[in-house]
């Protein structure tokens, strides 16, 4: 008697799963409000992009100077150690580019001035990928990452990549300064909540934990009793779970 073959197992859903069938990525653009929000949000998968092969770029779009809690301190002091600290930071995961676009902190809008701004990196820098933060206010998550600049950069970038940096007719001034119209694939959020696609960083965690030490102003600051490395491990093994990894982090993938 012939041997009944087994039922054939479903195929994992690879959709909702980052591995070796994931697109690749020649151009890769961050666009975050305040210097470490990078780090927190995706640094596992920004290392993980530029590990293979991604040309990565950020925009940090404020110049971070209400990350501090001294408030004789001069801003010029601050932005300048922030911005140093990104740059490590960025250096830790592979990233070689950080442009500043030197905002006031805590003062964004998403108006027209800061999408065309972010228009013009993302003609600039030709990202095929855009990852920013959630446009939007998140009530099942900590007040933490609804910051009022990430949901402006957040809604600001997603009308700079649909319909505006593709547009030759939105912001001509644009092409003028030789800033031609491109078209951007895809964006990715990340939601550590609500996230349905998850990058593995099994491998990428202890770069990530490394690079956040860099903004050392944010992350030890003096009284500060926080074990950041125990925080973050837990966080990313816990949406590690929900994927199937290790450890992850979680977005919300959008195709354009
Ligand atoms: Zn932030």
């Amino acid at each position: 008697m012939a041997k009944k073959k087994s039922p054939r197992k479903a195929a994992p859903r690879a959709s909702n799963r980052s591995n070796s069938h994931d697109p690749k990525f020649e151009r890769v653009l961050g666009v975050f409000a305040h210097p470490d929000d990078p780090e927190f949000g995706a640094g596992g998968s920004m290392a993980k992009l530029a590990k293979d092969g991604a040309n990565v770029t950020y925009v940090i779009v404020t110049d971070g100077s209400q990350g501090g809690e001294d408030p004789n301190q001069k801003d010029s002091e601050l932005v300048s150690i922030r911005q140093r600290e990104q740059r490590a930071a960025a250096k830790v995961l592979g990233i070689k580019r950080v442009e500043f676009l030197g905002y006031k902190d805590g003062h964004l809008a998403p108006d027209l001035k800061l999408r065309r701004d972010i228009v013009r990196m993302i003609r600039k820098h030709k990202p095929e990928l855009v990852i920013t933060h959630i446009p939007g206010r998140v009530l099942d998550a900590p007040m933490g990452g609804s910051h009022p600049d990430h949901i402006a950069v957040g809604e600001a970038t997603m009308a700079a990549v649909y319909p505006d940096s593709r547009n030759p007719r939105a912001f001509r001034g644009l092409l003028k300064e030789g800033y031609q119209p491109h078209v951007v694939n895809e964006v990715w959020i990340p939601y550590w909540t609500l996230g349905d696609y998850f990058v593995d960083i099994s491998k990428t965690l202890d770069l990530k934990l490394a690079a956040l030490h860099k903004h050392k102003s944010q992350v030890a600051k003096p009284g500060q009793e926080w074990d950041i490395d125990k925080w973050v491990r837990k966080r990313h093994r816990d949406i590690g779970k929900k994927g199937g990894y290790q450890y992850a982090e979680s977005f919300k993938r959008i195709k354009v």
